[in-house]
């Protein structure tokens, strides 16, 4: 399992791609994709390899656009099928989220968001966060960040996340809690990933999130990076990577 975003000025997919087959060797069941194309958000997702969602994107999406996410999933809730697979949608259609991970309480939110009237189309856990995160962006109104981690603070388990909003479509944002997740600092481009191998050949920048912290990533702007539970910012800490 594994996941890969890219937010610049270069094709996406390209690097997506290449970034999930660079996390192949983490194991996993299913694959998907999404490319932001400046209007809408594009979607392709399999059971089966990073080859075949190649192989599916090619025959049904265009892929053209300069921010994308990809995933690779080892299926937790619900069985390995290419519903299930993430990218997951919010039921407006706006959020897009990729996640590595378990929420444990999905259960009792699904059933209160149902009450609400939202609809799910997997049996994922993920699914339901992606729902969460747009209950609370429409409650308060909300930016993407803020709604985040009102929502993570309700979630009990374990996720790498990245999660893009079109209504706003000049930042990722990304938490931690439980699995790995480094951000590649360029110029005038960000990467996220489970590790640094899908972006060291664009920037040797890289902040490793730690447990409990999330970012919002923002086209030239400067990072933010805050604790999920108290919203205390936190220096930014780049490392160097080695070549
Ligand atoms: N729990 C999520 C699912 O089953 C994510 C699994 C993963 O880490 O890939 O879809």
């Amino acid at each position: 399992c594994g996941i890969v975003g890219y937010i610049g000025y270069r094709e996406a997919y390209p690097i997506v791609i290449k970034g999930l087959k660079r996390l192949e060797y983490r194991g996993y069941d299913s694959a998907g994709i999404m490319v932001y194309d400046g209007k809408d958000v594009k979607l392709c997702k399999t059971k089966g390899k990073v080859f075949d969602l190649e192989a599916k994107t090619l025959s049904d999406i265009t892929t053209n656009g300069s921010i994308g996410m990809g995933h690779t999933r080892w299926a937790t809730h619900g069985v390995p099928n290419d519903v299930n697979s993430h990218p997951h949608v919010s039921n407006s259609g706006d959020l897009t989220i990729i996640h590595n991970g378990i929420i444990e309480n999905y259960a009792p939110l699904k059933q209160e968001l149902i009450k609400r009237g939202y609809v799910f189309h997997s049996d994922t856990d993920t699914e339901v966060l992606v729902n969460l995160i747009e209950e609370v962006q429409k409650k308060e109104k909300f930016k993407l960040g803020k709604a985040v981690q009102l929502a993570l603070n309700q979630v009990v388990g374990a996720y790498a996340i990245a999660v893009f909003d079109k209504k706003n479509p000049e930042e990722i944002v990304a938490a931690r809690l439980g699995s790995p997740l480094a951000i590649g600092v360029g110029e005038g481009e960000f990467f996220v990933a489970s590790d640094a191998s899908p972006f060291i050949e664009y920037t040797s920048n890289a902040v490793y999130l730690e447990d409990g912290e999330m970012a919002n990533i923002r086209l030239h702007k400067p990072m933010k990076i805050r604790k999920i539970k108290d919203d205390s910012l936190v220096d930014p800490y780049i490392q160097e990577l080695q070549m």
